[in-house]
C-alpha cells in the first residue's frame, strides 16, 4: 500500500492545517504556497482518484461537489471569479497524486492562462 497523501494526512489531523469548507466528500483548504491573492485547494476526502480524468470518469457527481464548493469559495473569498486548475501528470506541475482542484482568484486579469 503506497503512503497517505499529505491530503489525507492533512484530513486526518496528523499535518497542521485550517480546512476552511468542507461538503460530505470534499473539504478544502490554502495552499501553503499560494500563487494568487486567494489560492485554495478543494480535495475530494478520498484519495483513490490520482487526478481529474480517474475522477470524472469514475466518479463524476463527486467531481460536481467538488466545482460546487470551489465556486462557494470563491464568493466568499474573492468576488466571485476564479480560475479553476487541475494539474495532471508530473510535467504539468502534478506534484500530490491525490485529485485536487487549485482555485485561484484575484488579480489574474494579465497572463489569462495563468502564466
Ligand atoms: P500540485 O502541484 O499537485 O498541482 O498541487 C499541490 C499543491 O499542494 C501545491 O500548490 C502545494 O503548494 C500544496 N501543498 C503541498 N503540501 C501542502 C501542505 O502541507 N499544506 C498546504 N496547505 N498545501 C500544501
Amino acid at each position: 500500500m503506497s503512503e497517505p497523501s499529505v491530503f489525507t494526512r492533512i484530513l486526518q489531523g496528523e499535518i497542521p492545517a485550517e480546512i476552511i469548507a468542507e461538503t460530505e466528500n470534499v473539504f478544502a483548504i490554502r495552499d501553503i504556497a499560494p500563487q494568487a491573492p486567494v489560492h485554495l485547494l478543494v480535495i475530494p476526502k478520498t484519495a483513490q482518484y490520482r487526478n481529474v480524468v480517474e475522477l470524472a470518469a469514475s466518479d463524476p457527481v463527486l467531481l460536481t461537489e467538488l466545482v460546487g464548493l470551489a465556486n462557494t469559495l470563491a464568493a466568499e473569498y474573492s468576488d466571485g471569479d476564479f480560475r479553476l486548475v487541475f494539474n495532471t501528470g508530473p510535467g504539468a506541475g502534478q506534484t500530490v497524486f491525490h485529485v485536487h482542484a487549485h482555485v485561484l482568484s484575484g488579480g489574474l486579469e494579465e497572463g489569462r492562462l495563468g502564466g
